[in-house]
Formats: structure tokens, C-alpha cells, sequence
């Protein structure tokens, strides 16, 4: 029996996703050729990206809006990079909410003058700041949508009228927002969207043109743009399963359906993390994410009976970031809600014992 999959990422994928995945490296579409032993510019392959191109920007209704969709490679963090060598003129603004803000935050560094507007580094990253100002000069504003790490996740985002920026990667395709708010959006794919190897860019074209130093052109967002996201050979792997999981989403009812089935995950878990004395949560209530739960014993000493119960529960990759500690249910869109009444089950089994 596959395991309950709580991995922060790479994490768990649709199993019928993982089904006709594997279907493809061995024979796909019928073409007796492996998806991965053929041209990324053959018709089939083409179709392929096309399609997760479209379907991203459907998702998240961004069509005939000025947006586009590209898959490109190097992760998330390719992009804290990619952002500013072509954005950054003179200002950016960024709000810092844990390690991966943090890391953008230093590749900006090298490009200008770098405003972090707030921290909740004082309080290890466990709350989102509130009630601060964004320099209206700034040349774009940089947010974490979901700290992946800590289990914090931006509920109202601050009102910019400049150049929003904003990494998703840890809940991209989770929750419905107003994705136009935003002029570019990124996310590696491994969380709740593919298998590791291709990130996703949603970008607004218009913003792209204004800074005036030379960008190479792997890191150029309009070269990959005049290119189809093909200037180079893509994940050709990564890309097709991202595109089977977005179908999967889609043929469900979208992000307004997986939401629902996503808060009654969180709201599970988060009520039994309140109700049973044993455990305390890690993140301020109101800025808990719904993706990544983070959470503690209260009493250290029980962490080896817990740890031997959630996994002979068949439970997989429940223990917190190594720089975090204690422990973190990451439920993206693809784990049932079965699973987490699994861990619930064991949690309360702990207390019984106790
Ligand atoms: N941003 C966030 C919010 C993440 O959770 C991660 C990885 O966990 C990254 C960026 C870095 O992603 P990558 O490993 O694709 O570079």
C-alpha cells in the first residue's frame, strides 16, 4: 500500500498522474518512442508544453489577460536571480518571511540597493509582519507566498501599484487569490505541480524592457518568451507530468474545488493540534498555512514513541525542516484527506497511551 505522503518536497503527485507518467517514458502516445527518448521539437512534444502553458494560466485565470507561461529550469531558486537581473534597476523592495525569502533577498543584493520592508526573523518566522510600507519608488515588491519551511502563509497581500513579484511555490495552484494582482509569479514545480526539474513563470510581458544592463540569455525572460519556452531543450519529463497534474486538476473542478478539499484538511489537523495537549503549533493561528503544518510535542520525551506510531501508520515525511525541528505535515493538493485523518488517528492513539 503506497504511503500517507506528507514530504514538504518533492511531494506527493496524483497516483493516476504517476500512472500515465510512467506509461509515457515507455511508450508514448502510441508512438513507440519513450516521451524521454524523443524531439522536444517533435508535434507531440510541442502540444505537450503548449498545453501546461495554457492550462497553467487557465488555472489560475490569467488567459487574455497580457500574461504568459513558461518552463524553465533551475529551480525556484534560479528565479530569486532571474527576477532581479531582470527587474532591478536601482530599488527593490522585499518582505522577508523565512529562508527562502531570505535567499532572494541575497541575490538581489548584487543588482541595487535592496529594501526589506519587515522580518518576522525576530520571532524565528513563526507570523507574517503586517502594517508596513513598501517605498513607492520601489521597482517591483517581492512576497513569499507560503513559507514552506516555517508553515506561514500570506493571507491578504499587501497593496503595491508597482510591479508585484511573488514565489509560490509551496502553494501555487492550492487557493483561489487574484492572480492578476501580480505582474510575475514563480514556482518550482515539486510541490504542487510536477516532479522536480522545471519551475513554472507566469509573467506579464509588459514588464519586462526596463532595466538597462545586459542580461545573458539563459537568464532573459524574453529571449524564453520569443522562444515559446523552448530556447532551450525543457524537463521534458517534468513539464509533461506538470501538464498531467493540471489536467487532473482541472477535470476535478480546479482550484475552486481543491481549496475546499484543502481547508478541510487544514481544519482538521489544525483542530487537533489545539485540542490535544500533547502538541502545540509552531505558527501564529491566523497566519497558518494550509499546506505546510508545523507543529511540536510539547514534551520532548515522547518524540521516539510518536515517531515509531506515525510510521508503522505508514506515514512518510512528517519530521520538521532540519533547520527547524519538531514536525511538519506538508497536505498539498494530491494527499486525501484520508491521510490526514490517519495522523489525526495517531495523535489521539499517543494521548490515549500517554
Ligand atoms: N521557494 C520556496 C517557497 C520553496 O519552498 C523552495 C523549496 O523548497 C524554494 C523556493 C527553492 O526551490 P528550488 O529547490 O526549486 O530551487
Amino acid at each position: 500500500m503506497k504511503k500517507h505522503n506528507f514530504s514538504a518536497g518533492p511531494c506527493i503527485l496524483p497516483q493516476e498522474v504517476l500512472q500515465k507518467a510512467s506509461e509515457a517514458v515507455l511508450n508514448f502516445n502510441n508512438e513507440n518512442l519513450s516521451l524521454i527518448e524523443m524531439s522536444h521539437r517533435s508535434t507531440a512534444f510541442v502540444e505537450v508544453i503548449e498545453k501546461a502553458r495554457s492550462l497553467a494560466l487557465e488555472l489560475l485565470g490569467l488567459e487574455n489577460k497580457g500574461y504568459k507561461a513558461l518552463f524553465l529550469q533551475g529551480g525556484a531558486s534560479m528565479q530569486f536571480l532571474m527576477v532581479t537581473y531582470n527587474l532591478l534597476n536601482k530599488k527593490a523592495a522585499y518582505l522577508n518571511t523565512g529562508t527562502w525569502s531570505d535567499k532572494a533577498i541575497k541575490e538581489a543584493k548584487m543588482f541595487g540597493e535592496v529594501v526589506e520592508v519587515a522580518t518576522s526573523k525576530d520571532k524565528k518566522f513563526s507570523y507574517i509582519p503586517k502594517g508596513f510600507t513598501i517605498p513607492t519608488d520601489a521597482d517591483y515588491f517581492h512576497t513569499t507566498s507560503n513559507n514552506t519551511i516555517y508553515g506561514t502563509q500570506i493571507k491578504d497581500f499587501p497593496d503595491f501599484k508597482g510591479i508585484n513579484v511573488c514565489d509560490m511555490s509551496s502553494d501555487i495552484f492550492s487557493r483561489q487569490l487574484d492572480f492578476s494582482k501580480f505582474d510575475l509569479i514563480y514556482a518550482g514545480a515539486q510541490k504542487n505541480m510536477g516532479p522536480a526539474g522545471t519551475t513554472l513563470v507566469i509573467i506579464k510581458e509588459e514588464i519586462l524592457g526596463k532595466v538597462e544592463r545586459e542580461i545573458p540569455s539563459m537568464l532573459n525572460y524574453q529571449v524564453h518568451l520569443d522562444k515559446d519556452s523552448m530556447f532551450n531543450t525543457p524537463s521534458v519529463f517534468a513539464v509533461y507530468t506538470s501538464m498531467l497534474n493540471l489536467e487532473w486538476l482541472k477535470d476535478l473542478g480546479g482550484i475552486p474545488f481543491i481549496e475546499k478539499v484543502n481547508n478541510k484538511k487544514a481544519a482538521l489537523l489544525y483542530s487537533e493540534i489545539d485540542r490535544n495537549p500533547l502538541f502545540k503549533g509552531f505558527a501564529n493561528k491566523e497566519d497558518r498555512s494550509n499546506m505546510n503544518v508545523t507543529f511540536n510535542l510539547v514534551d520532548d520525551s515522547l518524540k521516539e514513541t510518536f515517531d515509531t506510531m506515525w510510521q508503522d501508520a505508514g506515514i512518510n515525511g512528517l519530521n520538521g525542516h532540519r533547520s527547524v525541528g519538531g514536525y511538519r505535515a506538508s497536505m498539498y493538493n494530491a494527499l486525501p484527506l484520508y491521510s490526514v485523518q490517519v495522523l489525526v488517528d495517531v495523535m489521539q492513539e499517543l494521548e490515549r497511551k500517554k
